[in-house]
């Protein structure tokens, strides 16, 4: 080998001086090297030039990416150098991340085909398993946040919530409308998790903050309203029909048992099967659907006034703002007077909140934003499988949802 510069550049790494490449045994490639002088002696953690503590553990590798199909790693020195805020850290080396065995190169094409390709592609391609792909694009995420600060021309956000797995696990996401982009997520479902939010993006940031839609959850919305001074909060009009369409469920599982308590066994039974029936949209519907609906119509009264009181509340949100307001008002009187005790709750909500809900339908801002980010995180929740920390999941959602991947290497 002569010239070790072009070796740099096969391996794709930098500042860095190719001593020596040799092919072991098993057939991979092995490529000694060592930091430029000028990289030497770095802590790994702020990279402040420091003293030489001790050789550390020795010699170590990194994986590279595959020269064709060979199997390739960089090896080198890992000393630990002494930082006088870090203590004795294992020194900065240019060609990885610190704490990682993998160079840059590997791991910024690792998160590419993450954001973009099957599980078992990922992990196939870069022969790795998941779970270290997990800590690839963790690492990742968190040096492409520092250099791109997603909190910062916040001006109308969205919040939610999504369960990513069974038994109450949870994370808090912030969308930003005017970019459409994910900017924030974290582990957790309470107003700790908002403020922290809040934290993040400083006082002077805060204020700037426009509009706030949301889902009505009492712990989103007094955080917000202490933090964000002149934010008007959007009570997205979307979750008020989802409130609907339980109130509707629940008619339909009190008439369920008062027939089959009654031993009206085939009623009970039509009435269970009804459920996706007066769930749907009328334009949605089956056929059959629909005769299940003319059945209940003749059948049963209250049951198909709570369908009827669904289906106008819903297009009550489909109204231009001032006819909105007014259907809005026709609706209330009518679900007041309905003898539908969830109906009935379900007014006195709407008359709760009706400022956040008119705020959100004048200002065009629902939350369909984060819900379709939401569907998003929870196809991504099902490649996460494997991860055994919230944090992968996260900095997943935000390599493809906020548009934190990096390019693939050689090629940004
Ligand atoms: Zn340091």
């Amino acid at each position: 080998m002569r010239n070790p510069s072009i070796w740099a550049c096969v391996l794709g790494v930098e500042k860095t001086v190719v001593e020596r490449v040799a092919v072991e045994e098993d057939g991979s490639l092995v490529a000694k090297a060592r930091p430029r002088r000028s990289e030497r002696q770095h802590c790994g953690l702020c990279r402040r030039r420091c003293p030489r503590y001790d050789w550390g553990d020795g010699r170590r590798r990194w994986r590279c990416l595959d020269l064709g199909y060979v199997v390739t790693y960089l090896e080198a020195e890992a000393p630990r150098v002494r930082c006088r805020e870090h203590g004795v850290v294992v020194a900065a080396v240019p060609w990885a991340r610190h704490g990682s065995s993998f160079t840059r190169a590997f791991e910024e094409q690792a998160a590419w085909l993450a954001t973009h390709c099957s599980k078992s592609a990922v992990a196939g391609l870069m022969r790795v398993v998941w779970r270290s792909v997990g800590r690839i694009i963790t690492r990742v995420v968190h040096e492409q946040r520092k250099s791109q600060d997603l909190l910062d021309g916040l001006r109308r956000i969205g919040i939610d919530e999504i369960s990513y797995r069974k038994g109450q696990r949870y994370l808090m996401v912030v969308v930003n409308h005017d970019t459409g982009r994910l900017v924030w997520a974290a582990n957790g479902r309470d107003s700790a998790t908002v403020r922290r939010f809040f934290t993040e993006l400083g006082q002077e940031r805060c204020a700037k903050i426009e509009k706030v839609s949301c889902d009505g959850a009492e712990w989103i919305m007094t955080v917000v309203e202490e933090e964000c001074p002149n934010a008007t909060i959007c009570l997205d009009p979307f979750h008020v029909v989802q409130w609907a369409t339980k109130a509707l469920d629940e008619v339909r599982r009190e008439v369920w048992n008062a027939a089959r308590i009654a031993g009206l066994t085939h009623d009970a039974k039509a009435l269970k099967g009804a459920r996706w029936a007066l769930w749907h949209n009328p334009g949605n519907i089956t056929s059959r659907q629909r005769t299940t609906l003319a059945i209940i119509q003749k059948t049963n009264k209250p049951l198909y006034r709570a369908y009827l009181l669904k289906e106008q509340l819903r297009l009550v949100f489909q109204l231009p703002f001032d006819e909105a307001v007014r259907a809005l008002d026709r609706w209330l009187s009518w679900a007041r007077r309905c003898r539908l005790q969830p109906f009935v709750k379900l007014a006195r909500s709407v008359t709760y909140y009706r400022a956040d809900i008119e705020a959100a339908l004048q200002n065009r801002l629902s939350n369909a934003l984060v819900e379709s980010t939401n569907t998003k995180i929870r196809l991504i929740t099902r490649r996460s499988f494997g991860f055994h920390s919230p944090a992968p999941l996260i900095a997943l959602a935000m390599l493809s949802l906020g548009g934190l991947c990096p390019p693939l290497p050689g090629r940004g």
